[in-house]
């Protein structure tokens, strides 16, 4: 199986209820070799004072690090990760943090929207129709990759649809093709990847949706404009996820004419042939 490359633990991870032991287990079972942890780090969140999302202290989440990789190894190499929540004005920090700490891969995601996070509040899909939200919340990811340089991937850039209402919640390129060539030139310029994230092809599937994978058109046009670098993430907080729907991915990408997906070390790209 393709590394997975975006997980959460309960140990540092508000949100998750995965044990170490689960993943051992389930990354066995599904033939997971190598997977990185990136647990949730929101700097200056707006619900910070809730005492789960209280910032953890990095060096104690390396300690634990080196202990789980240390007892998973060798038939699972673990890899130290980060997701960076972004917000405007915070690039700096952000940039700090992947300069200051060893991670293998530092993934920067924005869960938040005009300081809300749609996983608590859903009032934004009232706002906005759905065309006029994924063209403002890709902006943003314009923004976070053109500013942040300390990074390896762009996490869920679909995420703006996970908790809507929408008939079809999918993201398609031609919903806002000029955010999305910009976004992608950035990420091709920078060597940075894009990932799919398999968590919300999860959560497509639970709302029934029609178009589960993401948008050929969208896949395509990274390509062309000479994105090199996809990573998968199951994005998991519970070890049932790990791995989902990996080679289902593997075998549409490959139908698109991709020949590898990729991880990270050390920050740097390691490619994974289909
Ligand atoms: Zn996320
Ligand atoms: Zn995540």
């Amino acid at each position: 199986m393709l590394t997975d490359n975006h997980n959460h633990t309960k140990f540092f991870s508000p949100d998750a209820k995965m044990s170490i032991e689960e993943m051992n287990a389930a990354c066995i079972s599904n033939n997971v070799k190598r997977l990185a942890i990136t647990e949730h780090y929101e700097i200056d969140y707006p619900y910070k004072n809730d005492p789960l999302w209280k910032l953890f202290d990095i060096k104690k989440y390396q300690e634990s690090f080196t202990e789980w990789k240390k007892a998973l190894a060798p038939q699972v190499e673990l890899l130290w990760g980060i997701e960076l929540g972004f917000k405007e004005g915070i690039e700096k920090e952000i940039d700090d943090i992947g300069a200051k700490y060893s991670f293998d891969s530092v993934i920067l995601s924005a869960h938040l929207f005009e300081e809300k996070d749609f996983y608590f509040d859903r009032e934004v899909y009232e706002r906005y129709s759905k065309n006029e939200l994924i063209t403002k919340y890709v902006e943003l990811l314009v923004s976070m990759a053109d500013k942040c340089n300390n990074y390896c991937t762009i996490g869920h850039y679909d995420y703006i649809n996970r908790y809507s209402s929408w008939e079809d919640p999918a993201i398609y390129y031609s919903i806002c093709p000029k955010q999305f060539d910009n976004l992608f030139e950035i990420l091709a310029s920078k060597e940075k990847s894009l990932e799919i994230n398999t968590r919300s092809i999860f959560k497509m599937m639970q709302k029934n949706s029609i178009n589960v994978l993401p948008d050929k058109e969208l896949l395509l046009r990274f390509k062309d404009v000479g994105g090199r670098l996809i990573s998968l993430g199951s994005d998991s907080h519970t070890s049932d996820t790990i791995g989902f729907y990996f080679n289902e991915v593997g075998e549409y990408l490959k139908s698109l004419g991709f020949d590898s997906v990729c991880y990270f070390k050390n920050m740097k790209p390691y490619q994974e042939g289909l």
